[in-house]
């Protein structure tokens, strides 16, 4: 596979250090609140490129944390801890907010068709892990003591800004309004490490550590649950764009400088899903969720889909109106593959050589789109229709969309097709007694030789996303 390398600038083969095997690693929610569709595009795309790597025959080890402490309201060190934010909003302890968003999410996922990673470790959990890295670095210089807080020195490193060679200003995105420069720091770049003292008082978990008690920063929870379930040596590294700085840099600065060695071969970052007024927040207060989408008829595989349209590494804008072409072509494919007959011998020959084009196109910086395209293909090919289903199965390991259960589901509708007849002409549909009543008034407008009114209903029937065809003794309809 081709995939670009946020750290080095350019599409690479994607290597592992262990061959076969992948440590993949990807931040987690914080979760002190609902996913917005927009967290859910990064792991829409971390999905699928989890799933690329399985279907191309790598074993895959994917961890995630859940953060449930230490991401203040700047992704710097200041501000409140975002959880303490969301319990005070809510009335509740910092424990209730975490279990129920964290459900929360992982529901929207399923609603998805996001896998669960291999792990899944809150941050809450792994304190014994942090103190032993912080230790180290306090050790070996990397870190200092200051104000009651621990800093890693950033003056320590040949180089810091690692997703960026030249100009700083570029990675300020991550740095968000009202951030108040902390004296302790010696460095600008300086983050914390652990805290015991923070600006705010009443941070809610608090553990023993060397320095006092405290809580760990946000950046150290990712390094340590990496190290302790992917090993010292990490493949891929997953995120959003705007985790690249200051977390990732800042994950890069102490976990090399813990171990003394190069860390992760590889870092993928996913781009914004913008709305229209400009990037989706959570701290906004104001977002899209799943929930809503489907409050509002959206099937959330829709949503998948339109994601897959749209390449990682570019901005993708959320409209409704996108929403809603996409969701039509994603009902269209279904019905598409609804109307092919699941029997007959599947022509291995064909399979293989789509296979191999599908891992050959997906495989080229996770070109999700092309993906998309192979499933028109598939159902454009000079094979059987047994031979279409399974390639599209087999592409639909990697895109997630239910293609084949959705498609038996409308086949399994359709026969059930209750008949319903007007005298002499049987109406055969989806049950539903509006679109019979219509169809049997164009059946009477045509008899009655009014075919402008034949077409009227025809066409307010189409706007309804209904198909009537005519057929011996009466017509048939359904939904499209
Ligand atoms: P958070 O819960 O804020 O820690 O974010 C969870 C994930 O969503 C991280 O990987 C973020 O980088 C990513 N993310 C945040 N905002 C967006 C957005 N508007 N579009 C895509 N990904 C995002
Ligand atoms: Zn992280």
């Amino acid at each position: 596979m081709y995939l670009y390398n946020s750290a080095t600038h350019k599409k690479e083969e994607f290597q592992t250090h262990t061959p076969g095997r992948v440590e993949m690693y990807t931040c987690g929610p914080t979760v002190y609140h609902f996913a917005h569709i927009g967290n859910l595009r990064s792991y829409i795309m971390e999905d699928v490129l989890e799933k690329y790597l399985r279907f191309a025959g790598y074993d895959v080890n994917r961890v995630m944390n859940i953060t449930d402490v230490g991401h203040l309201s700047s992704d710097a060190d200041t501000g409140e801890d975002k959880m303490l934010k969301g319990a005070k909003r809510e009335n509740k302890t910092v424990m209730d907010i975490a279990k129920f968003y964290t459900d929360a999410f992982f529901d929207d996922c399923r609603k998805l068709n996001i896998k669960t990673p291999d792990v899944v470790q809150p941050a809450t959990g792994c304190i014994d892990e942090y103190i032993q890295i912080i230790s180290k670095l306090v050790d070996t210089g990397y870190a200092y003591l200051a104000g009651g807080n621990v800093y890693f020195d950033s003056s320590k490193l040949e180089r810091y800004y690692i997703f960026n060679d030249h100009d700083e200003d570029d990675l300020a995105v991550g740095v968000r309004e009202g951030v108040e420069e902390d004296s302790n720091k010696r460095n600008k770049n300086d983050f914390v490490l652990w805290f015991t003292k923070s600006k705010f008082e009443d941070q809610a978990l608090k553990w023993d550590s060397p320095w006092g008690v405290g809580y760990p920063g946000w950046h150290i929870e990712c390094s340590g649950i990496s190290m302790k379930y992917n090993g010292e040596y990490l493949d891929l590294h997953c995120g959003g764009v705007d985790n690249a700085f200051p977390h990732h840099t800042n994950e890069i600065a102490q976990s090399e400088s813990y171990l003394g060695h190069p860390w992760c071969r590889h870092w993928f970052h996913v781009h914004h899903l913008n709305d229209q007024a400009g990037k989706m927040s959570k701290s906004k207060g104001e977002f899209l969720t799943v929930s809503l989408l489907e409050e509002k008829g959206y099937d959330p595989l829709a949503y998948r889909w339109f994601c897959l349209q749209s390449h990682y590494r570019k901005t993708l804008v959320f409209s409704w109106e996108n929403l809603d072409n996409a969701s039509a072509a994603y009902t269209k494919l279904l019905n598409r593959i609804a109307a092919l007959k699941p029997e007959g011998d599947v022509d291995q020959a064909v399979f293989d050589e789509y296979r191999a084009k599908f891992l050959q196109q997906v495989g080229n910086d996770l070109n999700t789109s092309m993906a998309a395209t192979a499933v028109f293909d598939a159902l454009k090919a000079k094979t059987s229709d047994a031979t279409k289903l399974a390639i599209i199965g087999e592409f639909d390991k990697v895109l997630s969309l239910s293609l084949l259960e959705k498609a038996a589901a409308i086949r399994e509708k359709a026969a059930q097709a209750v008949q319903t007849s007007g005298g002499d002409y049987v109406i055969t549909g989806e049950g539903d007694p509006e679109i019979d009543a219509k169809v049997l008034a164009r059946y009477e407008a045509k008899k009655a030789k009014n075919f402008a009114e034949a077409d009227r209903i025809r066409e307010e029937l189409k706007a309804q996303g209904v198909e009537v065809a005519d057929v011996k003794g009466g017509a048939s309809w359904k939904r499209i």
